[in-house]
C-alpha cells in the first residue's frame, strides 16, 4: 500500500494505472475506521482492479459549534486496518493540501437539503459535494463507495455525480452494525458508558416502527410518534428529527407507499448520532381493486 499524501502525486499514479485500463475503486472516509468503512473497501477489493482509501476530516462539512477537532483520529492504526483489506493507495493530504487558500468556487446543493441533516447542519452538504468534486477529480474512479448509513448523503453524491457529469458508478452499500444493532461509526468511541448503552434505542425504535408497518400500520404521523416515544423512554438523548420522506427524493409522505426512509437524528451529551431504515411496500391498492 502506498501512502500518498499530496494531489499531483496521487493524480498521477491515477493516470498512470488508468493509462493501463485498471478499474479504480474508490472509497472516501474520515478515517478512524470500523468494520463499515472495511466493508465497502473489501466490495471496493472485489470489484476493481485498483482501490483508493481517503482519509480527509474535511472542516467544510463541520458548522462551527460542530465537532471538527475532538472527530476521533488515529492515522497508524487506520492504515493497518487499510493494509490489511489489501487497499492500493491511502490518500492523506493534509488540510492545507486541500484548500491551500480560500477557495474562490464552492459547490451548493440546491436540492434535498432542507429536510434531515440538511436542515439541521446548514452548509454541511456543501461542504460534502464540494470535497467530493475535489476528490472525484483527484482520484478519477470508476466507482466510488458509500454507507447507506448517511442515506441522505448517498442521494446528493447522486444528483452530484448525475449533474456534474462524473464518469462514475455510485455503489451504496448496507449499513454495518454492532451487536446490539447501533450503526457503527467512528463517533461512537465519543459516547459515555451509559451512552453506549442507551444508543441501541436508534436501532430498537426503528425495529419497531418496522414492526407496525408489517403488522398494517401506515400512518406516517403515528408511526413518527412510536420511534419518538420510545427514544424519550429509554434514552436521555435528545432528538433531533425523526422523520419519515420518500427515497431517495426525500419528499414528505402522509401515507407510506413505495421506497422511503425513517430517519433519525440524536444529540447525546458530546456526540450526534444518526440511523435509518429504507423499506419499500409494493403498490398495495392494486390487491384492493374488484
Ligand atoms: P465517514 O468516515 O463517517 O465519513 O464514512 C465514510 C463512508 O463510510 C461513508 O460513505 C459512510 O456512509 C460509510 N459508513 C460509515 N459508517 C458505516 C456503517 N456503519 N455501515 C456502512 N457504511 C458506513
Amino acid at each position: 500500500m502506498k501512502v500518498i499524501t499530496t494531489i499531483k502525486e496521487m493524480q498521477s499514479e491515477i493516470i498512470e494505472q488508468k493509462m493501463n485500463q485498471k478499474s479504480i475503486g474508490f472509497v472516501p472516509t474520515m478515517g478512524f475506521l470500523h468494520e463499515g468503512h472495511l466493508t465497502l473497501l473489501r466490495k471496493a477489493r472485489e470489484e476493481n482492479d485498483i482501490v483508493v482509501l481517503s482519509i480527509f476530516v474535511n472542516p467544510l462539512q463541520f458548522g462551527p459549534t460542530e465537532d471538527f477537532s475532538t472527530y476521533p483520529r488515529d492515522i497508524e492504526r487506520d492504515q493497518a486496518l487499510a493494509e490489511s483489506v489489501a487497499v492500493d493507495y491511502l490518500f492523506f493530504p493534509a488540510v492545507t493540501e486541500m484548500y491551500p487558500s480560500p477557495s474562490s468556487v464552492r459547490v451548493m446543493v440546491q436540492e434535498r437539503t432542507d429536510v434531515l441533516c440538511g436542515k439541521s447542519r446548514p452548509g454541511h452538504f456543501d461542504g460534502v459535494a464540494t470535497v467530493l468534486t475535489k476528490l472525484f477529480n483527484i482520484v478519477m474512479p470508476t466507482r466510488a463507495y458509500f454507507g447507506n448509513k448517511d442515506a441522505q448523503q448517498v442521494a446528493v453524491v447522486d444528483g452530484l455525480i448525475q449533474d456534474f457529469n462524473f464518469p462514475i458508478e455510485l455503489v451504496a452499500v448496507e449499513i454495518v452494525r454492532e451487536e446490539d444493532g447501533l450503526a457503527k461509526s467512528s463517533r461512537n468511541v465519543n459516547l459515555t458508558a451509559v451512552e453506549r448503552s442507551q444508543a441501541k434505542v436508534l436501532y430498537v425504535s426503528l425495529t419497531e416502527a418496522k414492526r407496525a408497518i408489517d403488522q398494517g400500520e401506515r400512518n406516517v404521523a403515528k408511526l413518527k410518534a412510536l420511534i419518538t416515544e420510545i427514544i424519550d423512554q429509554e434514552s436521555a438523548a435528545k432528538i433531533d428529527y425523526v422523520e419519515i420522506l420518500s427515497y431517495p427524493r426525500l419528499m414528505p409522505i402522509e401515507a407510506l407507499e413505495g421506497t422511503f426512509i425513517m430517519a433519525i437524528a440524536v444529540k447525546f451529551s458530546k456526540v450526534r448520532l444518526i440511523d435509518n431504515f429504507i423499506l419499500t411496500i409494493k403498490n398495495e391498492s392494486a390487491g384492493l381493486r374488484r
